[in-house]
């Protein structure tokens, strides 16, 4: 069994970003630069935001925070939207989600202009994925492809499953391991068969979002195992969906949790940010 660092491998791209940085730097004479915006005080959101612009700090980006109260109204934050849209030193957007539940969130959403759109949620970068044209990829998906393509892993012709459907992680990765040329299925909560259709996954992605969830009896001997969850156990840990312990032996190569996925997801806002600058 090979444990897929993320970790490491997160380290490394990050590495490779900020010499991209530093080169783009020398020929524009400005960096990339990402403007994220945050509505309200919840805890979780400040986390997300403040490793944001850390990260950014550490490839060596402009990042700009806007704080909005959570008092802010439809309006106001469209105005934001649009400024930031027209603003020649930001580069991408990043809209912190969820927003509180006065405000729209597809209208918002639908208001970053696509170049800028480094989450890849905007629907012009769903449907360029979709067609095979694929712009900015959300960045959850993004990472766990490469996690796989870093580690040696190809899902051309394997047998991919899929659980899971959310528009930010179960719908992207499978289309894109269908682009990979995966065979892939999708499972959800009105599958008839999940456990059945799990053993038959040569690469298995578990974005659920419940501990214990992925067990041994769903895993196929030397399959791919990438758990996406991120969840508390009853002791208050940071768990996955797999069951670690008992599955891990039986895999070809699984991702652990913490240090899988979820260091992937910023390192590939990263990437988007600075693909969004070259572009531009
Ligand atoms: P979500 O929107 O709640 O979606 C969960 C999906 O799991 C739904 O499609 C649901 O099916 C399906 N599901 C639930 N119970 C099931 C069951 N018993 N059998 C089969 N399918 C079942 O969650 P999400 O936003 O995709 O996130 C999933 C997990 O990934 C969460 O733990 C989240 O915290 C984590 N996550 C991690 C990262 C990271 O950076 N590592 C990023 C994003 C999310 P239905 O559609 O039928 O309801």
């Amino acid at each position: 069994m090979k444990l897929i660092d993320g970790k490491s491998i997160s380290a490394e791209i990050r590495r490779e970003i900020r010499t991209e940085c530093e080169a783009f730097r020398a020929s524009h004479g400005y960096v990339p630069g990402l403007a994220v915006v945050i509505v309200g005080d919840d805890p979780a959101s400040q986390i997300y935001v403040r490793n944001k612009r850390l990260a950014c700090e550490e490839v060596g980006f402009q990042s700009v925070v806007h704080a909005l109260p959570a008092s802010t109204t439809q309006a106001e934050l469209l105005a934001l939207i649009d400024a930031l849209n027209e603003k020649p030193d930001v580069h991408g957007i990043l809209v912190q989600l969820p927003l509180p539940k006065h405000l729209d969130e597809t209208e918002v959403l639908l208001r970053i202009n696509p170049k800028k759109d480094v989450d890849g949620f905007h629907p012009y970068n769903v449907g360029q994925l979709i067609i095979g044209n694929p712009t900015f990829l959300p960045c959850t998906p993004a990472g766990i492809m490469e996690l796989l393509k870093r580690s040696g892993i190809d899902p051309s012709g394997k047998n991919c499953v899929v659980i899971g459907r959310s528009n930010i992680v179960g719908k992207p990765i499978a289309a894109l391991l269908l682009a990979a040329n995966g065979t892939v299925t999708v499972c959800h909560r009105k599958t008839k068969n999940t456990e059945e259709i799990a053993r038959s996954a040569d690469i298995l992605v578990s974005a659920v979002g419940r501990a214990h969830f992925l067990t041994a009896d769903m895993v196929k001997p030397g399959a791919v195992v990438i758990d996406v969850g991120m969840n508390r156990d009853e002791n208050g840990k940071l768990c996955g969906d797999v069951e670690f312990d008992e599955v891990a032996p039986l895999t070809s190569a699984i991702t652990p949790v913490p240090g899988g996925v979820g260091p992937m997801t910023i390192t590939m806002l990263l990437a988007n940010t600075l693909k969004a600058a070259l572009r531009e």
